[in-house]
């Protein structure tokens, strides 16, 4: 049976991106392989808004964001946390060993431009970390006004995640000064997951360069030596690189702007359908995510059996609130290939089932 997810991740596949995994497996040191790397890193760089080259790596995001932390940590990080993902960035710092302060704000709270000045301004850090979008709580940090920020900072490596937003909207890395862009396969991109994609700029492989201890799988200087000659360091999944390149055939198909639109409207019919039934945000005003919406169950609806009727009766599912928040909240995801029509089909469905 085919549930089709509306779950903030793992996201719907098409099956366009299905049969374009099961293509013949090629050597991945041969000629084809870097042929079909060199083939989609022009539109990985025209998505990144980067000169810079985009790597490849066989891993969830986290493996990226674990290695942002152990190649640019030199003195010390800042976290910023605000819902489950950023906040576990914290954890995982200090499981790396280095020296690490979170800057906290409540779950469904943004972080402020401010709140990060104020912090940098104690002096000490040399990179930080941001979630653009924290996919647990639909909270949609304000992302050009921070870059603003970073940049009275230069010592301070920017690594910002955009797993849930990345090819939503535009996040141009280079004019942001954003020295590490992260983003995973499963969510906005709409393939199944196992590769993250990522860039680096020039100074943060500059200060790769003299951190001890980078190991060797997400080493970014590794990443850039390779990706010179069209290659990764270890093994790629190759059919999820296939998968990426017929992705990215859709995308500037449909177009990147038309694509960015389509999220936007989207999400406001999500957002319209919640509040004409008398449900809240979770995320303040301004601040809410464009590619999910996080609900407040202010109605205190039973949402684990709804989700089940829903799921039962029209094999679609969306997401019933993510750990503290599981119940208090839920989540609809309008990423990937949706249309008006198939929100709206979900819509119906949640609709027709809302009442047990
Ligand atoms: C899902 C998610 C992650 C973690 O991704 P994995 O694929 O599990 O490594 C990180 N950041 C954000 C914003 C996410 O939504």
């Amino acid at each position: 049976m085919h549930i089709k997810l509306f779950i903030p991740g793992p996201i719907e596949v098409s099956e366009k991106t299905y049969r374009a995994m099961g293509e013949p497996m090629i050597g991945h040191r041969s000629g084809d392989f870097k042929a079909l790397y060199a083939s989609i890193q022009p539109r990985l760089q025209t998505l990144f808004g980067t000169t810079r080259p985009v790597f490849l790596s066989t891993s969830s995001a986290w493996g990226v964001m674990e290695g942002s932390i152990r190649n640019l940590v030199g003195k010390k990080v800042l976290n910023c946390m605000c819902g489950a993902f950023s906040d576990k960035w914290l954890d995982v710092s200090k499981r790396c060993g280095v020296a690490a302060e979170g800057l906290q704000v409540e779950w469904g709270q943004p972080i402020l431009p401010g709140q990060i000045e104020k912090a940098l301004a104690q002096g000490g850090f040399d990179a930080l970390t941001l979630i653009h979008n924290e996919t647990s709580c639909g909270v949609r940090n304000p992302l050009p006004e921070i870059a603003a920020v970073m940049k009275k900072f230069p010592e301070v490596m920017f690594v910002v995640d955009t797993v849930s937003s990345f090819s939503t909207e535009p996040i141009p890395m280079d004019d942001l000064g954003i020295d590490v862009l992260l983003t995973g396969s499963q969510k906005a991109l709409a393939l199944p997951p196992g590769l993250a994609v990522f860039a680096v700029s020039e100074r943060a492989l500059d200060r790769a360069r003299t951190i001890e201890g980078r190991g060797y799988y997400f080493d970014f200087v590794e990443f850039a030596k390779n990706q010179a000659e069209d290659m990764t360091p270890s093994t790629p999944v190759i059919p999820l690189i296939y998968a990426l390149r017929s992705k990215l055939d859709d995308i500037f198909a449909e177009g990147v702007e038309v694509r960015h639109a389509r999220h936007a409207k989207l999400n406001a019919i999500v957002h319209d359908w919640a509040r004409a039934r008398g449900f809240e945000f979770f995320a303040p005003e301004g601040y809410s995510s464009l590619s999910l919406t996080c609900v407040k169950n202010n109605r205190e609806v039973d949402v684990a059996a709804w989700i089940k009727r829903l799921r039962e009766k029209h094999h679609m599912v969306i997401d019933g609130g993510y750990g503290k928040l599981k119940g208090q909240t839920f989540r609809i995801s309008n990423m990937g290939d949706e249309t008006e029509e198939t929100v709206g089909l979900l819509l119906g469905a949640l609709d027709d089932t809302l009442e047990g």
